[in-house]
């Protein structure tokens, strides 16, 4: 796919999460540069650069990023194959079949997938495609005409249950084959996609010695290094009743901040709102939280946590999070109640 890009002065771009606080008068400004892109993962894409690097330097960097990003695009695609690929589409259409070869990178995200559903004990499931489906199905159609909107029924969300069990999904390292053995069941990987690939590009730029670039796929945020003058970068954190407004900021430095909404995505059905996040318990979009921002340095963990804490009460997430170093979460319940971490510095 053709890469749609275009180089902007990040000053004119509205709309922005990270924004320059605190420079001295003094100190000399860096002019930052960055480059958006709109074909990853059905959202908007910017990397930053803050450090004093060349144009060229900079235009190499977001080559090696996007790279990476359009990469896991494509092998994480549920809704198209890709000539030359085996994709998560591939392997989903293939449910019941055969086990397929695929490339090494998927093996090992798959794997990073089923850690995750250990981790937050089965809270985040990739393999609950059959029920998000259903919803995603719903959203669609409400959105092309709203007059028909409704809910899935409870007889098929309860059918669509049976059809999510993660041990469906064998992963064979030794020979890179990946088989779903239930013909009924599939993958979205929603939940964590965006996370994984950004610490993917993140990880490359930090190998090629890169400092001071931030990433801000859709709104998943991964800052590399400082700026140059030694500081982090503030970010503030939409607040759920009026998203034009930040409801908290932070302060990140060499690591991720991470949103789930209930803003993101949704339909409406007779004055209610349907969001995106699901809770596996009820097969219903979860209803403890309007928000939940995971600042932790890994992105993909980031980005798990911050759904599967969206589907736990605060008792049960703040006790997860103890069992995790360096993890800080703020939530913000459906009344505008926020809870955080202790250890979670708000501006
Ligand atoms: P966003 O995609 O808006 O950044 P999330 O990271 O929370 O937000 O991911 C939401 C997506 O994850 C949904 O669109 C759906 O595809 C998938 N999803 C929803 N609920 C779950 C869940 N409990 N476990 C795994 N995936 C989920
Ligand atoms: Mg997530």
């Amino acid at each position: 796919m053709k890469k749609l890009k275009r180089l902007f002065c990040l000053c004119l771009v509205t709309g922005l999460l990270i924004f320059l606080v605190g420079c001295p008068a003094t100190a000399p400004k860096a002019e930052p540069k960055g480059m958006a892109y709109f074909t990853y993962f059905d959202t908007v894409s910017y990397i930053y650069s803050y450090a004093s690097d060349s144009q060229e330097a900079f235009e190499a960097n977001c080559a090696l990023a996007s790279d990476i990003l359009e990469k896991y695009h494509q092998l994480f695609d549920i809704y198209h194959e890709y000539s030359g690929v085996v994709n998560l589409a591939t392997i989903n259409a293939n449910a019941g079949g055969e086990a397929l070869e695929v490339a090494p990178e998927l093996i090992a995200f798959l794997l990073d997938a089923k850690e995750m559903y250990a981790l937050t004990g089965g809270e985040m499931n990739v393999m609950m495609g059959s029920v998000l489906k259903l919803w995603h199905d719903c959203r669609e159609n409400a959105s092309k005409t709203p007059e028909n909107a409704a809910i899935p029924t409870q007889e098929a969300l309860t059918l669509a249950a049976g059809h999510t069990d993660i041990d469906a999904l064998e992963i064979d390292e030794a020979k890179n084959t990946v088989r779903i053995t239930d013909p009924e069941a599939s993958l979205d990987v929603g939940a964590l996609a965006k996370g994984y690939a950004t610490e993917q590009a993140a990880q490359a730029l930090k190998d090629a010695g890169v400092d001071g670039y931030v990433l801000n796929i859709g709104g998943n945020i991964r800052t590399i290094g400082t700026k140059a003058d030694g500081n982090g970068w503030t970010t503030g954190i939409k607040d759920p009743q009026n998203t034009d407004q930040f409801a908290a900021r932070v302060m990140l430095q060499d690591t991720s901040c991470v949103t789930s909404g209930n803003y993101e995505r949704y339909f409406t059905v007779n004055g209610v709102r349907y969001h995106h996040i699901i809770d596996p318990t009820t097969n219903m979009p979860a209803g403890h939280f309007s928000s939940v921002t995971v600042i932790t340095a890994d992105s993909a963990l980031a980005d798990a946590l911050s759904t599967a804490l969206f589907c736990m009460t605060y008792e049960d997430g703040l006790a997860l999070t103890e069992k995790l170093d360096n993890v800080e979460v703020l939530w913000i319940t459906t009344d505008g109640t926020q809870y955080k971490t202790p250890g979670l510095e708000l501006l």
